[in-house]
């Protein structure tokens, strides 16, 4: 009703308008809020938090609603700054990969690779490599490239990994070593209260609407300072150049009533095409503190099946492909023209970011939108004296 009435006579004013309530655009208007701007949250999706939304499934196990989300992090900066919205506690992910009928660790271990392949292992790629397949056989034994990697890497993009970008590569990590733990950060934890609270809090005071499209209601604000955009790009421009490319899943949740634990940890890979379209399982007991898995009945299973998606709200891992890098430029230089927006966020800038690494650059862009408002005013009283 309260959206109604704002359409029907005028403009809601307001100095910064950010779309989006998700780390991007949670942070950078609590940075704004905090150094005293005035600032309204605009969210198309019924709940605040973006894709680090949880919720609960009836059986009281807490679910990452839009995947597994394992917060991690160097930075001390980071870690207080998160520490101020809730608490965390301590997980630290070891992942499984199910490979010729056994758990193994992922990433693959050292000893791993020394029982099966030998330490004198040679790599089957030399030069520059031009794809990921190339990339991957330059860095790991073929076996475990092909166990481990290649299936996984089809399912997750939907084409034969020769057709990927050889620098999708970094993401993999062969060790020598038998640490099984799947991030060496620091500090690693999930917020006690879950990501919808934590998100909650980062957003406290500041007014929210939810359930508002700013892409189908921009007549109902006037924007004074800034418009600061986390959505898709492409679609801000209604896909003018084109649509970007993404790769999405889909989640199959099963409870099982009577099983305690099903696997062995919260993720287990599933890299071999005859095991299934899926690319992962998920058993969320794992991720929660043992005082409450236990007094759970029963367990929840979440299979990903990776897809390509044509709805925005789908969106999840930008397809590294160099068509898309080209195109996003193109929406890139347009977005620059105008000083009064900023496009930004893991779907604005069609870039995977860590949560921690899209908590940094929000601050990053909330510092340059604060210190560019310092200079246009200095200017501004400087041009009346002179
Ligand atoms: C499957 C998956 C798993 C991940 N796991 C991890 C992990 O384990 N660890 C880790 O560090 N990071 C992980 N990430 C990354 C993490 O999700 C991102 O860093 C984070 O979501 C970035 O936040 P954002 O605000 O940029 O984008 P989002 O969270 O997507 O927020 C954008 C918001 O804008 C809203 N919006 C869009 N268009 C409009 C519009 N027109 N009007 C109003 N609102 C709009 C959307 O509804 C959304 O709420 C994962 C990402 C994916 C895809």
């Amino acid at each position: 009703m309260k959206l109604v009435i704002l359409k029907c006579y005028m403009p809601l004013k307001i100095d910064y308008l950010v779309v989006g309530s998700g780390l991007t655009g949670g942070t950078i208007a609590r940075l704004l809020h905090e150094s005293g701007r005035e600032v309204v949250i605009l969210e198309k999706r019924n709940h605040i938090g973006g894709n680090v939304y949880d919720h609960f499934h009836p059986s009281g196990i807490r679910i990452h609603t839009y995947g597994p989300h394992y917060f991690r992090t160097n930075s001390e900066k980071l870690w207080n700054f998160v520490n101020r919205f809730s608490s965390f506690y301590k997980y630290e992910p070891s992942l499984k990969s199910f490979v010729d009928g056994n758990f193994e660790n992922w990433p693959v271990t050292g000893s791993y690779i020394k029982k099966t392949v030998g330490i004198n292992w040679k790599p089957s790629f030399y030069g520059l490599p031009a794809n990921f397949e190339e990339a991957s056989l330059k860095i790991m034994p073929e076996e475990i490239y092909l166990k481990f990697v290649k299936g996984y890497t089809e399912k997750q993009w939907g084409v034969n990994a020769k057709e990927l970008s050889a620098e999708l590569v970094k993401r993999f990590d062969v060790r020598e070593d038998d640490e099984p733990r799947l991030m060496r950060h620091k500090y690693q934890g999930i917020p006690s209260n879950g990501y919808a609270e934590f998100t909650r809090n980062l957003v406290e005071g500041i007014p929210v609407l939810l359930n508002v499209n700013y892409l189908t209601n921009k007549d109902m604000f006037d924007v004074k300072k800034k418009l600061i955009y986390t959505g898709p790009v492409d679609e801000f421009y209604n896909f003018q150049y084109g649509k970007l490319e993404y790769r999405g899943q889909k989640r199959e949740h099963t409870y099982f009533e009577d099983i305690n634990y099903y696997q062995p940890c919260g993720q287990v890979n599933y890299p071999m095409p005859e095991h299934g379209k899926h690319i992962r399982a998920l058993e969320w007991k794992h991720m929660i503190l043992k005082e409450f898995s236990d007094k759970i009945k029963g367990t929840v299973i979440t299979k990903e099946i990776p897809f390509t998606p044509q709805n925005t709200d789908e969106y999840e891992y930008p397809f590294p492909s160099e068509r898309n890098k080209l195109l996003y430029k193109k929406y890139e230089a347009k977005a620059r023209e105008d000083t009064k927006l900023l496009i930004c966020g893991r779907l604005g800038e069609y870039k995977y970011y860590d949560m921690d690494q899209a908590i940094a650059r929000a601050m990053e862009l909330s510092n340059e939108i604060i210190e560019n408002e310092y200079a246009a005013e200095e200017n501004y009283s400087t041009s009346l004296y002179s």
